[in-house]
């Protein structure tokens, strides 16, 4: 596990055997390495900096200073420390005492809002009565396609009615609608735009008054590396998240914007997308992650 940056500790570190104790500048030549290989991990460089100041303040403590193998224990702090912002223990979606119980997504255009809507329906259907609402008025695609996949997941959907073109209205009609038909679990899917802009949040600001959430949920595709920061920011000023799906880890990124989220918002990564499928979808690890990460 880590080999790269063992190998790179080793290296360092090597040439202390026998003297028993690591200089300041054998710390911060260590540090340049974790540093290093959490940028390449796409790990936003304010995160990065925070963790190599905590890092260098505990490498430089009494346990690494006497111990024979120092490349290990620096390595082992630095695991620790990453696992730390992401939050050790799994934080699962909460249910409202009182129901139904509404989540509400949110996220850009194309982060996989929509697939990540049909999938924690999907996964919660054995337990609940999930209703999925689509109120992504923006794309007239959007309604439709969010209706094919719950179709295919099996769970049930509300879409607008004749007429309307305010998302708002929608989401107040799902809870009657879910009243209705004895669902107790309301899943809004929200428009997404490329980027952020005011009329987004607006709108979702409406729909959160409106409709008041158990989980506000954003949606972010980890291939977007350090500007998922911005991205978590705005929403999370706006709409004070409680959650977040990081999805496509089934791909190439690292996933340093676990990380980085994590750090700028508070907000837990709840859930990873580990592809397009309906059930690719897993309890968030921090621990997997931060194995992935250190790669
Ligand atoms: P939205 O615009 O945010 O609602 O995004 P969609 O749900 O339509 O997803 C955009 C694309 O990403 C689709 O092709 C999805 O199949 C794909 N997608 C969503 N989640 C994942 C995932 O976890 N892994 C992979 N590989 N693809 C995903």
């Amino acid at each position: 596990m880590f080999d790269a940056l063992k190998d790179r500790f080793e290296k360092i570190f090597g040439t202390l055997r026998g003297k028993g104790r690591l200089s300041e500048e054998d710390v911060n030549l260590a540090l340049r390495e974790v540093r290093r290989a959490l940028l390449e991990a796409d790990v936003h460089y304010k995160v990065v900096k925070d963790l190599t100041d905590r890092i260098r303040e505990r490498a430089t403590g009494q346990d690494v200073l006497a111990s024979i193998t120092p490349a290990q224990q620096v390595l082992t702090i630095v695991f620790e420390e990453l696992v730390a912002v992401m939050g050790s223990e799994p934080k699962p979606l909460t249910i409202s005492p009182k129901p139904p119980t509404v989540y509400l997504m949110a996220g850009l255009q194309g982060s996989g809002k929509t697939t990540s809507t049909v999938k924690i329906a999907s996964r919660l259907k054995g337990s609940h009565k999930p209703l999925v609402v689509a109120c992504d008025l923006q794309r007239p695609a959007a309604v439709e396609q969010l209706r094919v996949l719950a179709e295919k997941a099996g769970v049930a959907f509300y879409g607008p009615q004749a007429g309307q073109t305010d998302p708002v209205q929608v989401a107040r009609g799902s809870l009657k609608y879910a009243e209705d038909h004895l669902a107790d679990l309301i899943l809004l899917d929200t428009a997404g735009r490329l980027q952020i802009d005011e009329a987004l949040m607006e709108e979702l600001v409406r729909i959160k008054e409106a409709v008041p959430p158990q989980e506000v949920l954003l949606v972010v595709d980890a291939m977007t590396g350090q500007e998922a920061v911005t991205v978590a920011e705005s929403f999370h000023a706006k709409l004070g998240l409680t959650g977040v799906v990081l999805t496509k880890l089934d791909g190439d990124a690292r996933g340093g914007a676990a990380l980085a989220i994590g750090a700028a918002t508070g907000a837990p990564v709840k859930l990873a997308g580990m592809g397009e499928k309906i059930e690719d979808l897993e309890v968030f690890d921090a621990r997997r992650m931060g194995q992935r990460i250190l790669g």
